[in-house]
């Protein structure tokens, strides 16, 4: 609060970032615990990925995807041209994320990334989730995330431990371009209605 109060009176904009992609170390690294998640550069590294996810149409992103090997992920769910299912929430930053406990169910479901562009793959993950994280004031929460939601934040832990959503798929007959995503896309669409 105190960063933005600051942004506030020296009018500053945060600096516009670029996401890191796949070939990048960073993205192999274990991210590090955040020890002051009320520090002035952590604060405003929030609001810089706040505007990178609206930028980029993400519905998350972690702090080592804009080349910071901390433990911040944001989930911000929305339905956009990316993800046109996606339920709705006010974005989240999750600081020093812990993945409590899981469902023994998984689901298969289509991800793309956006240090991995042009690539969709179907990847395996949790239904039901309970995660503990501290808030951007401080605060430690925790929470149920089912579905999508708890996909997206399953996806951004990932970050967090060096690994990416191709690392996860069953098998390479699993990824697809983007360009076959959005015919796979429309073809589930004509059945539903179909159906
Ligand atoms: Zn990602």
């Amino acid at each position: 609060m105190f960063a933005r109060s600051l942004n506030k009176i020296f009018n500053q904009k945060p600096q516009k970032l670029t996401v890191c992609q796949l070939g990048n170390p960073v993205l192999r690294e274990i991210a590090e615990p955040i020890a002051d998640v009320r520090d002035r550069d952590i604060q405003q590294l929030i609001d810089q990925m706040l505007i990178a996810l609206k930028e980029n149409k993400g519905v998350g992103l972690a702090a080592p995807q804009i080349g910071r090997s901390l433990q911040l992920v944001i989930i911000a769910s929305h339905a956009n041209e990316r993800y046109p299912h996606a339920p709705q929430m006010e974005p989240t930053a999750m600081i020093n994320p812990k993945l409590i406990s899981h469902s023994v169910e998984t689901e298969k479901g289509w991800e793309g990334c956006l240090s991995v562009p042009m690539i969709r793959g179907l990847v395996p993950r949790y239904c039901e989730i309970e995660v503990a994280y501290t808030d951007r004031l401080g605060d430690r929460q925790q929470i149920k995330l089912t579905d999508f939601v708890a996909r997206i934040f399953q996806h951004e832990y990932d970050h967090l431990e060096g690994k990416v959503f191709l690392d996860r798929v069953e098998t390479n007959l699993d990824l697809v371009s983007e360009l076959e995503y959005q015919n796979i896309l429309q073809t589930a669409d004509q059945k539903a209605v179909l159906l």
